[in-house]
């Protein structure tokens, strides 16, 4: 039997292109549950003490834990 150079090629690449969709698409599922599970943590420096801090939920401002001041977030 004499296999068609086309297929010889095509189906190799074909599978690859399968494997590495259904890789990205299995990390993808797994990366989104876990900061889904996580929350997204958001980091707040200190103006005044310069203590860095995270919240678990965006707030356009939040509390100092050492002094009281508020800071708005560092990183977006
Ligand atoms: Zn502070």
């Amino acid at each position: 039997m004499l296999i068609d150079p086309f297929n010889f090629f095509v189906i190799p690449l074909a599978l690859t292109l399968i494997f590495l969709f259904v890789a990205a698409l299995i990390y993808d599922v797994i990366i989104f549950r876990r900061r889904r599970r996580r929350g997204n943590p958001v980091v707040y420096r200190c103006d005044s003490c310069r203590h860095i801090y995270s919240v678990p939920h965006r707030t356009p401002l939040a509390r100092c834990p050492k002094c009281g001041n508020q800071n708005e977030p560092v990183r977006e």
